[in-house]
């Protein structure tokens, strides 16, 4: 047995078994072609897949989600996935139909079938509680079929849906190699960080970093938390310095989360660092450093500015332990990259142990090349959020949930569901 409440690939025997995979390679596709433009989240299967290659393995996974325009076909992630396994790998386009089942049934060991998105199928995509995810049709259907269940999809653990948790209350259920490393990665900040630790929270939603600000610092794990991106124009607002915004819906936001940040700036202000200047963009698109002062800032600022960037860096540099979550800047923007990359090079140069999260921040650190620098590269976003803003993730209680019914010896029958 492993060290973990839950069961991982040392604790289950895989051989000739007909196993469910769920993996998250959900992936950024061009718009138009749906070239897949990041296969990071595709090669760190791989590890998993070597270990199941004595399995008879069907992998399922979703892609984006109904109504954006990359909610297409995991056709070309099959494709993309022989290049990362030994095994065969099939595609059928379908999830819980007749020909999915049919094609299940008949996988070969040391074959991998690959399963179209799975949010083709209504129920994947709302999230329920577990006893009701066992009875969806998506459970029913495909349940049956498999003797073991993998979660490899940490990214997506942060979710109660069908595939992640209904699965798992249905069948022998164990963590892939993924999983149990992001786990161990993210959740071991929340223990005994190396001293001093930095967080640096930017990007464009706040929802998710204000409860992370919160529990990190009412936990004492971290001695500073440096701000960017739009976290950092709610902190300013919330001392009453004018910052334009981008939009109306912005405003809305910051309007809605104004007073929790009054309310931990009063408590740790002197753990939050707020920037020192901004960077926004004049009438001729150029890149205009303001530092704040009671002159309010002549557009909405895009970046960072190069004082704040220096004394970040400089934090950055000295911390044992530093997180990045979230872009500091519009960095697609021209001129407007220069706080997240030197925040992510000064990362790299650290000796310290360095943890990023966040699709648009991994995705910069892979095109800038410096991924293989850093200790640990999620690729999770919003469940390393959920996990550092210290709520329990769902597809790991449901994991956990199955080891001690397996320990109990406890197993479905089919019939009474
Ligand atoms: P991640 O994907 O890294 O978790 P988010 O999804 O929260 O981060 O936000 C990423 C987006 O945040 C990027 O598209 C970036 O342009 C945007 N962003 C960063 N800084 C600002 C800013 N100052 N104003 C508006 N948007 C910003
Ligand atoms: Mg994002």
């Amino acid at each position: 047995m492993s060290q973990h409440d839950f069961l991982t690939l040392d604790d289950v025997d895989t051989a000739n078994k007909r196993v469910f995979l769920r993996v998250d390679i959900n992936v950024p596709l061009d718009p138009s072609t749906h070239l897949i433009l990041d296969d990071t989240r595709i090669k760190a299967v791989s590890e998993t897949l070597s270990e199941l290659e004595d399995a008879r393995v069907v992998l399922g996974s979703h892609q984006s989600r109904p109504g954006k325009d990359d909610f297409t076909s995991l056709e070309p992630h099959a494709q993309a996935l022989a290049g990362c396994c030994n095994q065969e790998v099939k595609f059928v386009e379908d999830v819980i139909g007749p020909h999915a089942r049919q094609r299940i049934a008949k996988v070969e060991r040391g074959q991998v079938l690959v399963l179209d998105n799975l949010r083709f199928c209504a129920e994947e995509n709302v999230d329920d509680k577990p006893e009701k995810l066992l009875k969806t049709h998506f459970v029913r259907m495909l349940a049956p079929l498999f003797e073991l269940n993998i979660n490899d999809a940490f990214a997506t653990a942060h979710r109660s849906q069908p595939s992640i948790v209904g699965l798992a209350e249905a069948l022998p259920s164990a963590a892939g190699r993924l999983m149990e490393k992001e786990l161990g990665a993210v959740s071991g900040l929340l223990v005994e960080p190396k001293r001093p630790c930095v967080y640096i929270l930017g990007g464009a939603k706040v929802e998710d970093k204000v409860p992370v600000i919160k529990h990190i610092l009412d936990r004492e794990k971290a001695d500073k938390i440096l701000l960017g991106g739009v976290p950092a124009k709610l902190f300013l607002r919330a001392k009453d310095m004018k910052i334009s915004t981008n939009d109306e819906e912005e405003v809305a936001v910051l309007r809605e989360h104004i007073e929790t940040a009054k309310g931990l700036l009063s408590k740790y202000g002197d753990k939050i660092d707020l920037p020192v200047d901004l960077a926004y963009e004049d009438s001729h698109g150029r890149r205009v450093d303001h530092e704040i002062d009671s002159q309010p800032v002549k557009g909405p600022a895009l970046d960072v500015g190069v004082k704040t960037i220096e004394k970040y860096s400089e934090a950055v540099e000295d911390a044992a332990t530093a997180v990045a979550n979230g872009p500091l800047g519009v960095f697609e923007r021209n001129g407007f990259d220069v706080g997240t990359k030197k925040i992510l090079e000064s990362m790299a140069k650290s000796s310290g142990y360095t943890v990023i999260g966040g699709g648009h921040m991994v995705g910069l650190a892979s095109i800038l090349g410096i991924d293989e620098k850093l200790s640990h590269v999620s690729t999770a976003g919003g469940a390393m959020l959920s996990l550092l803003s210290g709520q329990s993730l769902p597809g790991v209680e449901a994991l956990v949930r199955a080891a001690d019914r397996m320990r109990n010896q406890k197993v479905h029958s089919w019939t009474s569901l």
